[in-house]
């Protein structure tokens, strides 16, 4: 794959030029992306420490949180370290697919420089090299220009990781960020040996059964408010303790409630802790949940959004709902 400028979103070029600067100038780069990864922040993070190994640099690929099953088939998902490394360890950040540092999980003290690499409309503004793209399907998209601008060959593992990104992101391709660009991006990586089919069935197609019991659950318990326009489930502690006890949410059961004739908003709400509780939301077009989950504190796309409210479950699907439902009547 070679690097091509013009697919550089407009005004961004001299932002990219500069990070790949920082890039070829350091030699320990710690890279992070936000907790509990998906495939876009693992595909990209992986991505990237993969090419600036190949440039001779020691890339440490950080998450706090472990890759779920279905991502532990990605190459070198084993390199993650989950324990942030000491400030003396690198002398450059590169944090991905994060809306704001504090999604990281553990605050980056270390007073080093930080590239905020993302796509989040949401995005803060973070760091001391700032590139974020609100229209790219994925920062995996970003990452495969980066790797051009970088010079370096896109093997077979940087390209699956790249893809993966991709087909988590766009939904299988399936949303308005479905671009000929997209498509071009996604055709190089196929030649570069990224096998589209293999991964679809690693992340899609191969849940442990007592996942999709409990997606079953959470489907036959949803509710529907103002003439369907609002679907929403949850997974409370018994339910997630009936069903294996595992924390990861089946990949898509948020959007599969959204994926109701009629329905304008979906919310799967989770109860993580007795105290901590994660809202997923999905919209069909018509309302920005990006924004919505903005006013809840936390962000993401028109879309795709989330948040994490530290308060007890109740009080927190109450806020949540309490918001949505504005939104609906208005
Ligand atoms: P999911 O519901 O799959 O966890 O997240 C959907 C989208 O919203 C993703 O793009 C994700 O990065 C973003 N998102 C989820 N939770 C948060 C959050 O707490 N804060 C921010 N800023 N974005 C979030
Ligand atoms: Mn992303």
């Amino acid at each position: 794959m070679s690097s091509d400028p013009s697919m550089i979103e407009n005004g961004q070029a001299a932002v990219v030029e500069c990070i790949v600067q920082r890039l070829r100038g350091a030699s320990r780069i710690l890279l992070c992306s936000h907790e509990r990864p998906d495939g876009d922040s693992l595909g990209s993070e992986l991505a990237l420490g993969m090419a600036l190994e190949r440039l001779g640099k020691q890339a440490i690929m950080f998450n706090a949180d472990e890759a779920p099953l279905h991502y532990r088939f990605l190459p070198r998902v084993g390199s993650l370290t989950h324990t942030l490394p000491g400030p003396d360890d690198y002398d450059l950040v590169v944090v991905l697919d994060c809306g704001g540092v504090e999604r990281i999980g553990p605050a980056l003290t270390a007073e080093k420089p930080i590239i905020n690499i993302d796509h989040h409309p949401s995005n803060s503004g973070f760091g001391d090299l700032v590139w974020v793209e609100e229209r790219t399907a994925a920062v995996g998209v970003m990452i495969a220009r980066l790797i051009g601008a970088l010079g370096v060959k896109v093997t077979r593992e940087i390209a699956t990781c790249l893809m993966t990104a991709i087909l988590t992101d766009t939904g299988s391709f399936r949303y308005m960020t479905a671009t000929r660009e997209l498509f071009e991006i996604a055709g190089r990586l196929a030649e570069a040996g990224a096998d589209s089919a293999e991964i679809s069935r690693q992340v899609f197609m191969s849940q442990p059964r007592h996942m999709v019991q409990m997606a079953g659950e959470v489907i036959n318990s949803m509710h529907f408010e103002y003439d369907g326009k609002l679907a929403w489930s949850e997974i409370t502690q018994d339910i997630l303790l009936r069903n294996g006890g595992e924390a990861n949410v089946p990949e898509g059961l948020a959007a599969q409630l959204r994926n109701i004739e009629g329905v304008e908003v979906a919310c799967l709400l989770q109860e993580t802790a007795p105290e901590r509780c994660r809202a997923s939301l999905r919209s069909a077009g018509r309302f920005d949940v990006g924004r919505i989950a903005q006013q809840l504190g936390g962000g993401g796309h028109h879309n795709a959004a989330g948040v994490t409210l530290n308060v007890l479950y109740p009080e927190a699907r109450e806020k949540v709902l309490a918001i949505l439902r504005e939104h609906l009547s208005e």
